[in-house]
């Protein structure tokens, strides 16, 4: 049965670990990340772009095949399905749909506007025991054609949405979406202490996990991140096994172009690269 993510990050949050949020494209992505995440008795959370969500058929097609899946493989380590970057009209069709996690990206309206947004999204998910979080300042890079420049949040625009009973908070602190660029500046370790500061015990959430050097994310972890999204870095392994097994024309023996053959380089590509998130924010075994 999917859980809301705020007990497995409020628990991640004491305990100086994080919760990885991997997002799926598809069944094998899901699969991979559910196995992996049982095998390695992790908490997870499943991220569903809206884009991905609309490739996949509609939100209802992704929580029929993740509760399907989660009882035909026996998952029993904690699973949130969760809204990434959602806007006001599909943070309502997730509620409805069954997620047990929503993120309302307001970072692009006003202040005045995010926070009556965000007040009413609070009420609705709670009404359902759902989580939420929400975002300030807009964090880099393209997502679903969303492009921001990797800013910093002011820490009290921070503490003024987590006050509004968001369950936990992405801000950005010079992360960005996709790969990071060779002159890319780091983490803004100074913000990140500074918003902490401000909201307390509330979890903290670091987009963008694709590429940020290990010691950095630790330094992160301590500084009260306590989930952290993954989802580049999943589609580039994926890709290159994939790649790898079609330049050694292994789909041309025998019967190599079989779906469930050819995709199984990839499947592997993205277990192996949970497993070793899982490891680094050190969530294993920590269902
Ligand atoms: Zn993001």
């Amino acid at each position: 049965m999917l859980v809301s993510a705020t007990e497995m990050l409020k628990k991640a949050k004491a305990g100086h670990y994080a919760v990885g949020q991997f997002n799926i494209n598809n069944l094998e992505w899901t699969k991979a990340i559910l196995q992996t995440a049982q095998e390695l008795n992790s908490p997870v959370i499943l991220g569903v772009s809206e884009g991905a969500g609309k490739y996949m058929c509609g939100y209802k097609t992704v929580v029929g095949m993740v509760n399907g899946m989660m009882e035909e493989l026996n998952i029993t380590v904690p699973v949130a399905l969760h809204l990434d970057h959602g806007s006001y009209d599909h943070c309502y069709k997730c509620l409805e749909a069954g997620f047990s996690s929503i993120m309302f990206d307001g970072s692009h309206y006003p202040i005045d506007e995010n926070v009556a947004k965000t007040t009413e999204l609070v009420k609705a998910a709670h009404d359902k025991g759902v989580s939420i979080e929400a975002e300030v300042g807009s964090i880099g890079g393209e997502e679903d054609g969303v492009v921001g420049m990797g800013e910093c949040a002011d820490p009290k625009e921070c503490k003024a949405i987590a006050d509004l009973g968001v369950d936990f908070l992405a801000a950005g602190i010079g992360n960005i979406h996709g790969k990071y660029p060779a002159n890319w500046q780091g983490l803004s370790f100074e913000t990140l202490d500074a918003i902490q500061q401000l909201t307390g015990d509330l979890p903290l959430v670091l987009h963008g996990g694709t590429g940020i050097p290990a010691d950095m994310i630790k330094k992160a972890i301590s500084l009260g991140v306590a989930k952290i999204n993954v989802n580049t870095e999943c589609q580039l392994s994926f890709a290159a096994a994939t790649r790898k097994y079609i330049e050694e024309g292994k789909d041309n023996q025998g019967k190599g172009y079989d779906p469930r053959k050819l995709l199984a380089p990839g499947f592997e590509a993205i277990k192996a690269t949970v497993k070793e998130k899982m490891e680094l924010f050190g969530s294993v075994g920590k269902a």
